[in-house]
Parts: C-alpha cells; sequence; structure tokens
C-alpha cells in the first residue's frame, strides 16, 4: 500500500479518547497514520491512559476533565510540548481551536453536547459518537450544521449503515429505514427474570464491548430508542419512518426501505472500527484486514419484533420521539441518572424504566424549545430522577 502524498493528513480531535469510541478511534489512527493525527485528546478521569496516549500520539493538547489531576498530567507531559488544560470550561476552549480538521465526538452522555455544539460553530466536521447530543438538541445541532455547512458522520454501526445505503440516493425516496438491535444480553426474558438482574450480569453484552452506560442501555433497548431520536435528526425522517428489529447476530447494522420497495442493508462483522474509520475517512474507504464475514460458514440470520411490553423503555423512548420538543431531553437526563444509580448498585434494573417514565410524566412539556430551556430541562429532570432514588 502507497501513501497518497496528494490527501493531507486530517488532523482528528479526540473528544473521549480513552473510552471505548476514542481508543478504537486511536487504533485506526495509529494503523493509518498518512492520512490521520491526533491533535487533540480528552478523558474525564482516566489520566494514566491519557498520558500514555498523548506521549504515544504526541497532538497539539490534552484536557483531564477531572481537574484534580491536572498537576499529574502537567508533569508527566513537562518534556513534551503537549499543551494541558483541565476542567469542562477547557473541553469547550479547545473545541473552539483551529489545531484540528474533524471532531470525533466520543464523549458519553450529555457532557459531549457543548463541546460539539462548539466545534459546528467553529466549523468544524463531525464523526458524531455521541448520540445523546442528537436526542438532547437534534433541532437546533442539525440546524446549525446545516447553517455552518458542517457535515455530521455518524459513528453509531446503525446510523453508519443507514448513511452508506443512502450515499447516491435522494433523500426524498426513502420510505423507511430499519434499525436493527441484537435484543442485549436479556433478549427473550420476561420481567420476573428482569427484576433479579444485577449490574455484572447486564454488562455482558453478546456482540459489542463498550462503555458501561450503552452497554446497560442496550440491556434495556433504551439504546435503541435513543438510536431512533437519532436517526430522525441526522436523516430527517418522520416517526412513522423508523422501524427497530431485533437481529441478534448483528450482522445486518441496519437498512433503508426505498419508495419502490427496494430494501439495501449494510453487513458486515460487529466492530466499532469500521464505522469510525468510514467517518473519519468519508468519502474515502480505507484498506484494512480486520476480519470478513463469511457466507459460507454455517449461519442463520433472524430477525423479531421487539418485546415492547418488557424492554418498556423502547416504548418510553418512542413516546418521546413522538412527543417531540424537551421529552428526548427529559428521558436523556433520567436515564443517565438511572442508568448510573443501577452501576452503583442503588436501583434494580426495571426501576431504571420507573425513574424515567416517572420524569417524564414530572416535567413539563415545552413544544419548541430554546437551548437554554433544554438546558434547565435536563437539569430539572435529573433533579427529579435523582430524588426518587434518594441520592
Ligand atoms: P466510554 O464510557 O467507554 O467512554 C466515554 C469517554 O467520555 C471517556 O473518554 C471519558 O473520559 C469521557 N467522559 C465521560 N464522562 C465525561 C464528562 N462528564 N465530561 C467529559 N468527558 C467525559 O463510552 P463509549 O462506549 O466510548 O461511548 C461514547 C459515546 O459513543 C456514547 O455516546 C455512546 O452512546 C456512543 N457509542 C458507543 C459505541 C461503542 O461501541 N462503544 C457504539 C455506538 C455509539
Ligand atoms: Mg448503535
Amino acid at each position: 500500500m502507497t501513501a497518497n502524498t496528494n490527501t493531507p493528513i486530517k488532523r482528528i480531535a479526540l473528544f473521549g479518547s480513552t473510552g471505548s469510541i476514542g481508543t478504537q478511534a486511536l487504533d485506526v489512527i495509529a494503523a493509518n497514520t498518512d492520512k490521520f493525527s491526533a491533535e487533540i485528546l480528552t478523558a474525564q478521569t482516566n489520566h494514566e491512559l491519557l498520558i500514555k496516549q498523548a506521549l504515544q500520539f504526541n497532538p497539539n493538547c490534552v484536557v483531564i476533565g477531572d481537574e484534580t489531576k491536572y498537576k499529574l498530567v502537567k508533569d508527566a507531559l513537562a518534556n513534551t510540548t503537549v499543551k494541558v488544560f483541565a476542567g469542562e470550561a477547557a473541553l469547550i476552549e479547545v473545541a473552539a481551536l483551529n489545531c484540528y480538521d474533524m471532531m470525533l465526538a466520543g464523549i458519553v452522555g450529555y457532557a459531549g453536547l457543548k463541546p460539539t455544539l462548539t466545534a459546528i460553530e467553529n466549523g468544524k466536521p463531525i464523526a458524531l459518537a455521541n448520540k445523546e447530543t442528537l436526542v438532547v438538541a437534534g433541532e437546533i445541532i442539525m440546524q446549525k450544521a446545516f447553517e455552518k455547512r458542517v457535515p455530521i458522520l455518524p459513528v453509531d454501526s446503525e446510523h453508519s449503515a443507514i448513511f452508506q445505503c443512502l450515499v447516491g440516493e435522494g433523500r426524498s425516496r426513502v420510505e423507511k429505514i430499519i434499525l436493527t438491535a441484537s435484543g442485549g444480553p436479556f433478549f427473550g426474558k420476561k420481567p420476573n427474570f428482569l427484576v433479579n438482574v444485577k449490574r455484572d450480569h447486564a454488562l455482558q453484552h453478546p456482540n459489542w464491548s463498550m462503555g458501561a452506560k450503552i452497554t446497560i442501555d442496550s440491556a434495556t433497548l433504551m439504546n435503541k430508542g435513543l438510536e431512533m431520536i437519532e436517526a430522525k435528526w441526522l436523516f430527517n425522517l418522520k416517526p412513522e419512518q423508523i422501524q427497530v428489529i431485533v437481529h441478534p447476530q448483528s450482522i445486518i447494522h441496519s437498512m433503508v426501505q426505498f419508495n419502490d420497495g427496494s430494501i439495501k442493508a449494510q453487513m458486515g462483522l460487529p466492530d466499532m472500527k469500521l464505522p469510525i474509520q468510514y467517518a473519519l475517512a468519508f468519502p474515502q474507504r480505507i484498506d484494512n484486514d480486520f476480519p470478513r464475514y463469511d457466507f459460507r460458514k454455517p449461519n442463520t440470520l433472524t430477525f423479531e419484533e421487539p418485546d415492547l411490553r418488557t424492554f418498556r423503555n423502547l416504548a418510553l423512548a418512542m413516546d418521546a420521539l413522538n412527543k417531540g420538543g424537551n421529552m428526548p431531553c427529559v428521558l436523556n437526563a433520567a436515564n443517565e441518572i438511572a442508568v448510573y444509580a443501577f452501576l452503583k448498585n442503588r436501583i434494580g434494573f426495571l426501576d431504571i424504566t420507573e425513574v424515567v417514565e416517572r420524569s417524564i410524566n414530572k416535567i413539563s412539556f415545552i413544544e419548541k424549545p430554546t437551548l437554554e430551556e433544554l438546558f434547565e430541562s435536563d437539569a430539572e429532570a435529573r433533579s427529579f430522577a435523582a430524588s426518587l432514588m434518594q441520592l
């Protein structure tokens, strides 16, 4: 393979570089140093990995979210040219810099929203893993991206699949999209089983190795609900054009059905490095030696309706999708609080749904919220959800 010397190196800002998405994105960058460099790395608490990454990739700057770890990072990088920042505000400051060409939005949760918005305002293309950004403020984000002519390239595997199916197609020809869901570790289980589920069991996803929050969201099917909302904004769809189907093998990553009934699917072995490198390199495709799916091996691909009565989080997310306004933001905030409480063994698995449902019913509906109003809805929902659990 020879390097294409005509294409300049794309400088990537990795927000959430120590996470599952961030570390896999760095693997992609390390394997393609003729195409990409890492210019910004950010981490919330894992200073040791951040330091290691900084020593390997020599970025322009790093941010450690936890300010108590600033000195540790600063001292460890004293003999390098890497600038070191700390704290939440620094994430926004570095997103406004011009030392990078594309942001990989790999922070988990609501915390990813403000830096991503700043990058869009700064005219930087986004490779978007942080689905919560679109769940909370999809309309505002997409409008801002449109105004700034900033492409938002999905990293979420389902959305990458849909994006790939849509290349070369007129968007008005889309009848519906079909989001595939693995079903998670509790596929086929009923509430009498789920009531006793513990953290460690819920963290064992059958097909994907991911961060803790999204792994729990996958087990409750909230992840698929968040992805429906994400898809609505990314592809400008009506709620009734978004269908979910359980496909436990995770080989078809999602599908698009066109107005002539034709269906395109994007397939492959489940490996997040593929959608990550597709988003980073778009419109190019990069060679790699990742394992290939082999149709000749014994295999069966199956499909089933999701069980909305058992996995009520998905039904709640569908309600929020239909209702719109600040409801997806409230859903997301309550879910984040409940998932972290579950991860700390403070509430049971089914309580997550209870907390989300009660929060949605409690917080006042705003049909067309401003960004400020979304911040307020988020804060209100978090404090109400926490009060339910006496956190
Ligand atoms: P993770 O928990 O493994 O990593 C999260 C990263 O965000 C870490 O680098 C952490 O330091 C940083 N972070 C956490 N809280 C922060 C805060 N308050 N402020 C600033 N930074 C913070 O998560 P992940 O699995 O890599 O997921 C990241 C995002 O990508 C999520 O939105 C998730 O839904 C999405 N996503 C992940 C996968 C996957 O395979 N992991 C697939 C699709 C989408
Ligand atoms: Mg996904």
